[in-house]
């Protein structure tokens, strides 16, 4: 069987960060990944790359009337109220021209009619399921408003990936019955493992660093799992070349590139993942790096017969 080379994008804009950051802080990201997306989406297109964007419901919308009218009646009621997206609310602008930190229906419609592209979900609001205070019920209301959204657009979504990639297997039933097909897993061992924020310690992260680097906990590639849901891992977190880190990045690509010659020559998948905002600053430099991959895989595609997935094409 030929490798399969897979990229998945968690799109969130502020919704993915407001708990840590804000606008002032993490702004120039969030407006830098809104001229990131169309660079990456040209370069798919080139390129003839699939790929899922993982959107969060908030996004689709134009307008804030809009985003209203699609809220689900019941919310998550985290013991954190930071995490919340409902929090920021009053904060929110009237539509995507005065408030481009949250709306973002314009790029969606873009990814909608990129070939290849599929559309996603990262759940309606950015939701953490293992978060103390959440339902099983508010997660399913959740979904049920991100599909009603993408509906609107004739999208049917197929597949998830959880905000912070953390999820029980009775958040995967829930999906289920929604008619999600295709998850996205942490990649194998200890250092990835789902986890509440509390128990995500520096020692975890200490060794995701270091394996960003040096690739020293395996190649991670994946042969997808079918149990109810078809779970299509991570490999790795496509790291932003941007502050210090940046002067090792070619020691990250350098990783990423052994994985997939790795899944390529033994049949196997590799699956690339990011944020859009991951490139809001120091854009060219990202570009150039994912080009570099994307250069790579075209290698590996001639040589081994290597092919570019999106999530549900498992
Ligand atoms: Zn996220």
């Amino acid at each position: 069987m030929s490798g399969k080379f897979v990229i998945s994008l968690d799109f969130e804009l502020l919704c993915g960060v407001w708990d840590h950051s804000d606008k002032q802080a993490y702004g120039p990201n969030v407006l830098g990944a809104r001229d990131a997306v169309p660079r990456m989406l040209e370069l798919f297109a080139a390129r003839d790359i699939r790929a899922t964007w993982a959107t969060v419901g908030f996004l689709f919308c134009e307008t804030k009337d809009e985003l209203i009218a699609a809220l689900p009646a019941e919310r998550p009621a985290y013991v954190n109220p930071r995490l919340s997206n409902y929090t920021y609310l009053p904060e929110v602008g009237k539509d995507e021209r005065s408030d481009p930190y949250y709306f973002a229906a314009s790029l969606v419609d873009a990814i909608c009619n990129t070939p290849g592209q599929e559309l996603g979900t990262h759940t309606m609001s950015h939701y953490y399921c293992l978060e103390d205070g959440q339902t099983l019920a508010n997660f399913r209301d959740d979904l049920v408003a991100a599909k009603a959204l993408a509906d609107l657009r004739g999208v049917s979504l197929r597949s998830i990936v959880f905000p912070r990639n953390r999820f029980s297997p009775a958040h995967l039933e829930v999906c289920a019955r929604q008619g999600i097909t295709h998850c996205r897993e942490n990649p194998a061992g200890w250092a990835y493992r789902a986890a509440k924020g509390s128990e995500q310690t520096q020692a975890k992260r200490a060794l995701r660093l270091i394996d960003a680097f040096s690739g020293v906990l395996g190649t991670q590639t994946f042969v997808p799992r079918r149990e109810g849901m078809v779970d299509v891992p991570a490999s790795r977190f496509l790291r932003p070349c941007a502050g210090k880190p940046a002067a090792f990045h070619p020691l990250h690509l350098g990783a990423i590139k052994r994985g997939m010659t790795d899944a390529a020559k033994t049949g196997r998948g590799y699956h690339l993942w990011w944020h859009p905002h991951n490139f809001g600053r120091n854009l060219d430099a990202n570009m150039n790096g994912l080009r570099l991959i994307i250069d790579h895989f075209a290698v590996l595609r001639d040589r081994y017969g290597m092919t570019s997935m999106a999530m549900g094409d498992f």
